[in-house]
């Protein structure tokens, strides 16, 4: 049973996955190894998993649960102190999301009803999760190629967490984006989009609904921010109607690293405002809906963090973000 730590001075909370540790080879990366009992065959052309309801809206898509879980949705939650440590069972929710029957990589390689229905099953297992109560928080993500955390290039699918706690990255987001409407009463990511649209030099691709921008402290080689022109701090909720559009826009953009960059290793990550409701201290949060903006990151792996960011959480950038958008907006793409 894995258990999650919080660490005790910056209160960053750590899934210890203690079985995992003793199988031979899961030393490398241990965020993606579905693949791994099933050397000869595909486990995802080949599933052999009850698919979740409430699924999928497409044949196409299927939701199981993940045969190897970072968090237990058996376990019941239970939350401990031993001396000045925090502890909770590995309680949680993990479900891979198999994006095409086909065996296709990469899912800017799906057609684009079928992405739109990738992201409308991201929303229906987040409106689902919520209804759960004792979590706070859930992560859609993708690990794709073999430095991303997957392990083989294999079959396009994606991950969903829940967890009975909040991530500190999206606590830090929460706070600043607080901070900022505090002051200003406006939200940051929408000035900062509407600043950007009128500057255009970090702007990759823009559809009707949605912009792709580097942003203006970025911290990998084109690490790229995409973000809903309209307001919404809830992915599962603002994404209602705009999901073809989304399909669109991760489509321009990973064809432009594909032809432009070589088809590089990269995650993305969706990045939403916790479940206020089950939240229990949701009145710290009481502005959530005004001064939080969902959006995706999207890192493409082409650089190694290396001593100096992990001691100093600075990061290096070898090329200025303007330059990298000028580049990625030169790229063209097949229709
Ligand atoms: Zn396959
Ligand atoms: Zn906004």
């Amino acid at each position: 049973m894995p258990e999650l730590r919080k660490d005790p001075v910056i209160g960053r909370w750590v899934i210890i996955a203690s079985e995992r540790a003793r199988r031979p080879g899961n030393f490398i990366d241990t965020s993606d190894i579905e693949l791994e009992d099933d050397k000869t065959e595909c486990a995802f052309c080949n599933n052999r998993r009850k698919p979740i309801v409430p699924g999928s809206p497409s044949e196409e898509v299927t939701v199981v649960r993940s045969r190897d879980a970072v968090l237990d949705g058996s376990a019941e939650f239970q939350r401990a102190k031993r001396g000045l440590y925090d502890v909770i069972n590995g309680f949680g929710a993990h479900e891979i999301v198999i994006e095409s029957r086909e065996h296709v990589a990469n899912i800017a390689d799906l057609p684009l009803d079928q992405m739109a229905s990738v992201f409308e099953t991201y929303a229906i297992r987040m409106r689902h999760l919520e209804k759960d109560g004792r979590f706070q928080y859930v992560l859609a993500y993708k690990n794709y190629g073999p430095t991303a955390g997957s392990r083989k290039i294999g079959h396009s699918r994606s991950h969903i967490v829940a967890t009975p706690v909040q991530p500190l990255r999206v606590k830090e987001k929460l706070i600043g984006a607080k901070k900022y409407f505090d002051a200003r009463k406006s939200c940051i990511y929408c000035d900062l989009i509407r600043q950007e649209i009128e500057a255009r030099d970090r702007i990759v691709c823009e559809t009707e609904r949605f912009v792709a921008l580097i942003p203006f402290a970025a911290r990998f080689l084109f690490e790229t921010w995409i973000l809903p022109k309209d307001h919404h701090c809830d992915f599962h909720n603002g994404i209602k109607g705009n999901e073809k559009d989304l399909a669109l826009i991760l489509k321009m953009y990973l064809q432009k690293l594909q032809t432009g960059v070589d088809d590089p290793a990269y995650n993305f990550v969706i990045q939403t405002a916790p479940f206020h409701a089950a939240d229990p201290n949701a009145a710290k949060w009481k502005t959530l809906q005004q001064d939080y903006h969902w959006h995706i990151e999207l890192m493409p792996r082409l650089t190694r963090v290396a001593g100096f960011e992990k001691g100093t959480g600075f990061y290096i950038c070898a090329i200025p973000p303007e330059d990298m958008a000028e580049y990625l907006r030169g790229i063209e793409i097949k229709d």
